[in-house]
């Protein structure tokens, strides 16, 4: 447990978090239904070879090697699918497509093209070594052989397993995390606002933000800056999430609940880190279920959305890291920020004469929030600096590959 009045580095914070974070159950779904999914254990140990048997690689012949150059008999035909018992004599041939069983007796298989079939004698003027064009059984895996599916599960990763005859798989759940955002001047997106009042951008945000992560999202109906109220909706939520992310209410404002109800009924475990934007954020338990409460900024919880609730969600489907790459990039303009903290500054990185380019997508202020659709990338400037220098190099975080988002 982390003192809560402290102000936490990125890393301290992140180390925590994910100290916290434990995997979910796994659940059986059909293949069919697997992508992106997670397997519960990625070590998947094949039971046949593949391919099972030796087949051709191609339509034409099946010869014996020896035979050639030559003339043969073709004595018959075997299409994928069908199976040739019948031993092939020397100075025969079978006709053979793609995928089927080599017959017994043939060792190699001769194109179409390199083949001139007159009748039923086929007429072939070079000789070939054994094993021409025929995938031998196991070529690709042997049996016994533990392959390794680790990550969400893609198109090439499906293929696999069904290859491996695999017709239903063990994931991880889902992670289930409920959100809620709090604040009086909250008013559902598109419904009229009334004076002083704002559009709830954080719920449907979050939302989104969570299904990106590969987990399923819950939106919370809103409540006011009621302390009643939010304890009300956490105790609703918390039996049916793995997670509760609420969005303000944590800062030191008057107003500022969501922290005060985790002091008082639950268990804080820290509130503050050293991040621009972001610095108010709360972890811990509530109603027996642990919450992240991001601050109220749109652009605030959607960066700290990324720099923790990512890892933490993808942690529980025991996948490592935030997902993202994390390339190098150079301003092409100074861009300031605050020396205290670290900064993950919302910019449009391009590649350049061989060297990825940094520009601010727009203003900085945790407040305006275009600048972080039209981002690309978050460039992380370290603490104790001021500004990212023209010129410098920096880590940035892609959000969208490069050259997708908007031309500089
Ligand atoms: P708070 O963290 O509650 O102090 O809120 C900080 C700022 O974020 C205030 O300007 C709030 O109006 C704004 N805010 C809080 N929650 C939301 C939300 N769900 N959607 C949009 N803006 C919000
Ligand atoms: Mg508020």
């Amino acid at each position: 447990m982390v003192t809560s009045r402290e102000m936490l580095t990125y890393e301290a914070a992140i180390r925590h978090i994910l100290g916290l974070a434990e995997p979910t159950a796994s659940e059986t779904v059909p293949l069919s239904e697997a992508a992106g999914r997670v397997l519960a254990d990625p070590a998947v140990t094949a039971t046949v070879d593949i391919p099972a048997f030796a087949n051709s690689a191609m339509d034409g012949f099946a010869v014996r090697a020896a035979d050639l150059p030559g003339r043969l008999d073709v004595v018959g035909e075997v299409a994928a699918g069908a199976v040739r018992h019948e031993a092939l004599a020397s100075g025969t041939a079978v006709r053979i497509m793609t995928g089927a069983p080599i017959p017994p007796g043939a060792d190699a298989v001769v194109p179409v093209e390199d083949a001139t079939q007159v009748g039923e004698r086929v007429t072939i003027a070079d000789a070939v070594e054994p094993g021409r064009h025929v995938r031998g059984s196991g070529h690709d895996t042997r049996a016994g052989d533990e392959v390794q599916v680790a990550g969400e599960l893609t198109a090439s990763r499906i293929a696999v397993l069904a290859s491996l005859g695999v017709g239903s798989v063990e994931v991880r759940r889902r992670p289930r995390v409920a959100i809620l955002s709090t604040g009086d001047e909250l008013v559902e997106p598109g419904a009229p606002l009334g004076p002083g009042q704002i559009h709830d951008t954080n719920g449907v945000a979050l939302a989104a933000a969570v299904r990106e992560c590969g987990a399923e999202s819950l939106l919370m109906a809103r409540q006011p800056d009621d302390p009643a109220a939010i304890d009300g909706a956490l105790r609703d939520a918390a039996p049916r999430g793995d997670l509760i992310v609420t969005s303000g209410g944590v800062s030191v404002g008057r107003h500022d609940h969501v922290r005060a109800l985790l002091e008082e009924h639950g268990d804080l475990d820290f509130w503050r880190v050293a991040v621009q934007p972001g610095k108010p954020l709360a972890m811990g338990m509530i109603h027996g279920t642990r919450l992240i409460g991001l601050p109220g900024n749109p652009v605030s919880a959607l960066v700290t959305f990324e720099l923790f609730v990512r890892p933490y969600l993808r942690a529980m489907l025991g996948l490592h890291g935030d997902g993202r790459m994390h390339i190098a990039a150079s301003p092409v303009a100074r861009m300031n920020k605050d020396r205290s903290r670290r900064a993950y500054l919302r910019v449009v990185v391009w590649e350049e004469d061989g060297r990825v380019r940094a520009r601010s997508a727009g203003g900085q202020l945790s407040s305006q929030l275009r600048p972080m659709a039209e981002a690309n990338a978050l460039l992380i400037v370290p603490e104790g600096v001021d500004a990212a220098r023209e010129g410098d190099t920096y880590e940035a975080v892609l959000l969208d590959p490069i050259g997708r988002g908007p031309t500089p």
